[in-house]
């Protein structure tokens, strides 16, 4: 128990003995007169004793005083008298025993129990609220926590690996934190905020620790989730508290974890607003307007779901720096293994490379629970270093787990998914006028399994007819190389699909691109159909028989194109099968590989 829980809990013990002790003095005030032996004996022979109770030196009971008034009394029996029952029994007055119940504790539970169950509910609750936190009546603190190797994180970039990027970005905000008067001389500007982004387990948390090590400034992490409570108001008072800390420690680092928690966009979702996050929202707002980086504060959030943030978070001026943490491709996993096989004991055999190729999908939380799940198997099994076998088993297991099942790819997967990407980049090496292609990748990146990234040799205001022939075709080679390969077709290339469709449909109902339809524009423009009224109209611009004609000929312009890929490919499958395969090998071919691939074969 740390010392300030220790505190509130005394205090709570004072409050709670003082509401006993009021209590009880009401009690006997009102309720029972507290009279001596020799005047209980005087009734009694008065007579005006009503009803005696007897419990073992305690007698308690009803007597008549002279205004005719009941009164109850209490006294303490004299245990010489023992004529007392015969003289109740002279005086006709009803008595009776009471069983001992116990004495003190139990009369207090009995006339507390409630009050001391409420009390202790609300402890547990407040406790509860804090979620593991200090004090039951310290709302408005941040649990920040301090991060203090002797005042510092002892995480350097050494623990991070396979991404280099990242961390070359990082770079320049460890400079800043080192000698912020440094950078202030020179005017420079530092970002105020930066934005970590990335799928779960990709080592943001890591990395900002990381940073603050490699600075030497302390370090001071919150969780968004923290922020959002119960009460209005407190996770606002807890945001001026971080900050506040972060400012009297400058230069230092301060960290939001999951920022999505608080950073949702205001007055999304179903059923209103969240007052509470709202106001934290805002108070972030402030507090980021606030403060100014020549203070030596920086402020580094992570979240996975950057699409939900508010966009006010993203304004200039606030977190303006964004970064993104990638999935790890093979080499990257590499590196990570040697990170964290660091301090485990491996036989000879084992080869980090053969475990990164393995493990397509994994990231860098996985990848270290791999190790640790290896390092217990062979740990089990009484060796004397981890071998390649606890890997295999390892491997296994990690994939097999609830975390992982949604992303695990397995070979089969990851062969089509290498056939799918080659495909959309031989077209498109293949087809004359089409954009060149940078990369191929099956590191998954959004809702995408892998992707084949293109980039327009210039920038580009009008676009022909061909142009979108092509753009068409490249799309729908993705979808053409699984049919040619494996004689199969996924739902992988739904999103390809559903992308040429709609070229297809701009060319013949807004370019006038189409023979058949001619030089005319079926469609408004999207933006007029946004500004409402035309929603009914829009349907009656063209009639049965032409929607009929526009269905044709966006079918006929796709099928040819597939026709025409289909063909190209086949044409062709040596230079596919070359390129998935070393796609395969490798998880991602820069420009030059691929063109050294399409040229040998
Ligand atoms: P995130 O915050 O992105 O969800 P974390 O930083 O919490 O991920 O990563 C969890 C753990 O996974 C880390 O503590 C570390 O052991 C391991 N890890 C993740 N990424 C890496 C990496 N790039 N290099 C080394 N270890 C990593
Ligand atoms: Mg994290
Ligand atoms: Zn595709």
């Amino acid at each position: 128990m740390k010392r300030n829980e220790f505190k509130s809990l005394i205090s709570w013990i004072l409050i709670f003995f003082l509401i006993f002790l009021f209590i009880r003095g009401i009690r006997e005030m009102q309720v029972e007169k507290e009279i001596p032996y020799s005047e209980f004996k005087t009734i009694l022979r008065q007579g005006k004793i009503v009803e005696v109770k007897l419990k073992n030196d305690i007698i308690t009971g009803k007597f008549v005083d002279e205004n005719q008034k009941i009164v109850q009394f209490k006294t303490y029996r004299v245990p010489e008298d023992t004529k007392l029952i015969e003289e109740l029994e002279t005086q006709k007055v009803r008595f009776s025993a009471t069983a001992d119940r116990g004495g003190w504790l139990w009369s207090v539970l009995l006339n507390f129990g409630p009050v001391i169950l409420i009390f202790i509910l609300w402890y547990l609750w407040t406790k509860q609220l804090q979620s593991g936190g200090k004090q039951a009546m310290m709302f408005g603190k941040t649990r920040a926590r301090l991060y203090m190797g002797k005042n510092k994180s002892d995480v350097t970039f050494k623990d991070v690996a396979g991404c280099d990027e990242v961390k070359e970005e990082l770079q320049e905000i460890i400079e800043f934190l080192k000698d912020p008067k440094k950078f202030q001389r020179l005017g420079g500007k530092i970002p105020k905020g930066v934005l970590l982004y990335g799928p779960p387990g990709t080592g943001k948390t890591l990395l900002a620790k990381a940073v603050a090590g490699e600075a030497g400034v302390p370090f001071f992490s919150a969780s968004g989730s923290e922020f959002v409570e119960m009460f209005v108001g407190v996770g606002a008072a807890r945001v001026r508290d971080l900050f506040e800390q972060g400012r009297r420690h400058a230069p230092c680092l301060l960290f939001i974890d999951e920022l999505d928690a608080v950073g949702r966009h205001r007055f999304a979702g179903i059923g209103g607003g969240h007052d509470e996050r709202e106001q934290t929202l805002n108070q972030l707002l402030v507090e980021l307007d606030g403060f100014d980086t020549t203070e030596g504060v920086i402020l580094i959030a992570a979240t996975n779901r950057p699409d939900v943030l508010d966009p006010a978070l993203l304004r200039p001026g606030r977190f303006d720096r964004h970064i993104v943490v990638p999935v790890p491709d093979i080499k990257g996993r590499e590196e990570i293994l040697k990170v964290h096989t660091r301090k485990v004991k491996l036989s000879p055999d084992v080869n980090l490379s053969i475990v990164a190729q393995r493990t397509p999908g994994f990231v860098g939380a996985d990848l270290a629970n791999l190790v640790n799940e290896a390092a217990l198997l062979a740990a089990r099994k009484n060796k004397d270093a981890v071998d390649m076998s606890d890997f295999d088993e390892a491997i296994e297991k990690v994939m097999a787990g609830p975390a992982r099942k949604s992303r695990v790819i397995s070979e089969r997967e990851k062969k089509i998914i290498a056939y799918h990407e080659s495909g959309h980049a031989l077209v498109a090496k293949l087809t004359p006028g089409c954009d060149p292609v940078h990369k191929i990748s099956l590191i998954p990146r959004g809702p995408a399994l892998g992707y084949t990234l293109q980039l327009p040799a210039e920038d580009k205001y009008i676009i022909s007819k061909q142009e979108l022939i092509n753009k068409i075709s490249v799309l729908l080679g993705g979808r053409a190389a699984e049919k040619i390969v494996f004689n199969d077709m996924t739902t992988g290339a739904q999103n390809d699909l559903s992308k040429a469709t709609e070229i297809a449909t701009k060319m013949v109902t807004e370019y006038g691109m189409s023979e058949k339809i001619g030089p005319l524009t079926l469609r408004k423009r999207e933006e007029e159909i946004f500004l409402g009224r035309d929603y009914l109209t829009r349907e009656k611009m063209y009639s049965e028989s032409t929607a009929k004609l526009i269905d044709e000929e966006i079918k006929n312009i796709i099928e040819t194109c597939a026709k025409n890929v289909e063909k190209l490919l086949t044409d062709n499958i040596n230079k596919l099968n070359a390129l998935a395969q070393r796609v395969m090998e490798k998880e991602v071919l820069e420009a030059q590989e691929i063109d050294y691939i399409i040229q040998q074969n």
